[in-house]
């Protein structure tokens, strides 16, 4: 959002250069009167370039008006700057498109930009279907850009690379998750740390790339994508159950990592979803004591069957009473509204709580629930390309996959209506063949 002001201050700058000259009034008056009307010309060119700011600037404004107050804005940049690309370089793609918030998914065609010297092209087997697409697709949290192809869970074969790409080869399997795009040079991209990058990361699918165009997503035949966000997919694994992990799984994988879960921590996972049974998986690999919390009872033993030692039912106030205070790390993977407070009692003294879960309501904590026993109330997005690479290493290190539900491209609409109730186990993947 400092881009347009950054504009603006570059012509106020070039014009207080002539005022410097300006002001040595003895040197102006020794020279020729065609000075003065060069000088005039240049501070003619730059108003112009100042009135160019000031249309760039209420051109943005205009963005952020109109999707205020939602976050994660970009704001487009002139089309003019846009780099043109020849027609017939780019490749077609069969998808299936939201064409507004109140339209279902449907057949659609789009353009895959050309496979430029440090792009991989990949021929997309299969895409999991994530919570977040059908928030998108309905503008739940931000106003998205339309026509809209979700999907941000791609594996796939490498059909071509470009001549600069060292990592990949053609026929290689490869994954993208959320990310297709960041600065590369901040702080946190340095780090590792995409996706945190401090000039806003490039999303799969509604968002804009760096050049302006629109991110189309997995619910497709083809993806083009540069190579440092490809990732290494191993042939050992059931390919349309890796597809999960690329969201799914890094998202409950980081945390886990970053607060160094390990043998003799307590560990609660809330809520037995896409998230919440990756989470169990990976917390019993790191040896984890793993407890599934849950408002239905009747996932015991579902919980059980992914790994969990064990079950509290948090709709029984003795079962949950049973376990306060006696959690290290909890990890709240639920997306609809819950009371915090009652999770907050259960973590032991410098416990913590981290959601990966995304209410679209405001959280209502009462601050002594974490005062009271020191505790931490934090929260992690999805993870960095070198961190989805070591998951999905470990994964088929440990031969770990999501539980998945294969479907047909033209039963999507249903599954979402299914994924809302809850009803899957526990994550559906498009077979991206029934679109071809
Ligand atoms: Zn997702
Ligand atoms: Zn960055």
């Amino acid at each position: 959002m400092s881009r347009p002001f950054d504009t603006l201050s570059r012509p106020l700058d070039t014009l207080s250069r002539p005022t410097d000259t300006l002001s040595h009034p003895f040197d102006m008056l020794s020279r020729p009167t065609d000075t003065l009307c060069r000088l005039s010309d240049t501070l003619s060119k730059h108003s112009d370039t100042l009135s160019h700011a000031f249309d760039t600037l209420s051109h943005a404004s205009d963005t952020l008006s109109q999707s205020f107050p939602k976050l994660n804005l970009t704001i487009p940049p002139s089309p003019c700057l846009l780099p043109q690309t020849p027609a017939n370089s780019m490749s077609q793609a069969h998808a299936y498109a939201a064409q507004s918030p109140t339209t279902d998914l449907a057949p659609w065609t789009l353009e895959r930009r050309p496979v430029g010297p440090h792009d991989v092209q990949i021929d997309i087997h299969y895409c999991g279907v994530c919570h977040s697409d059908l928030h998108q697709i309905r503008n739940e949290w931000f106003p998205g850009i339309f026509p809209m192809v979700p999907g941000h869970e791609i594996v796939g074969r490498i059909t071509q690379v470009g001549d600069h790409v060292r990592n990949f080869k053609v026929g290689e399997l490869a994954g993208v998750g959320c990310l297709v795009d960041s600065c590369q040079e901040c702080a946190n991209c340095e780090a590792d740390l995409e996706q945190y990058c401090l000039d806003g990361n490039t999303q799969t699918y509604n968002n804009l790339d760096r050049q302006g165009r629109p991110t189309y997503g997995g619910y497709s035949t083809s993806i083009v994508v540069r190579e440092e966000f490809v990732l290494h997919v191993s042939d050992k694994l059931n390919l349309a159950a890796v597809a999960p992990l690329l969201c799914a799984g890094i998202t409950t994988y980081s945390p886990l990592r970053h607060w160094n879960i390990g043998p003799g921590h307590k560990v609660a996972v809330v809520g037995l979803g896409g998230l919440g049974h990756m989470a169990v998986k990976f917390a019993v690999a790191f040896g984890a004591e793993v407890t599934v919390l849950s408002t239905s009872p009747s996932k015991e033993a579902d919980a059980k069957a992914l790994g969990a030692h064990h079950f509290v039912a948090t709709s029984d106030k003795d079962q949950t009473k049973a376990v306060r205070g006696s959690f290290d790390f909890i990890l709240d993977t639920v997306s609809a509204e819950h009371d915090m407070n009652m999770y907050l009692s259960l973590l032991k003294t410098d416990g913590s709580l981290v959601l990966v879960g995304v209410p679209t309501e405001p959280l209502k904590v009462q601050p002594f629930s974490i005062i009271g026993g020191r505790k931490t109330l934090a929260g992690s997005s999805i993870g960095g390309i070198k961190e989805t690479q070591e998951m999905l290493d470990f994964c088929a290190e440990h031969n770990i996959t999501s539980d998945i539900e294969l479907i047909d491209i033209k039963d999507v609409t249903a599954a979402y209506e299914r994924m809302v109730k809850g009803d899957v186990r526990y994550r559906f993947v498009i077979d991206i063949a029934t679109l071809k």
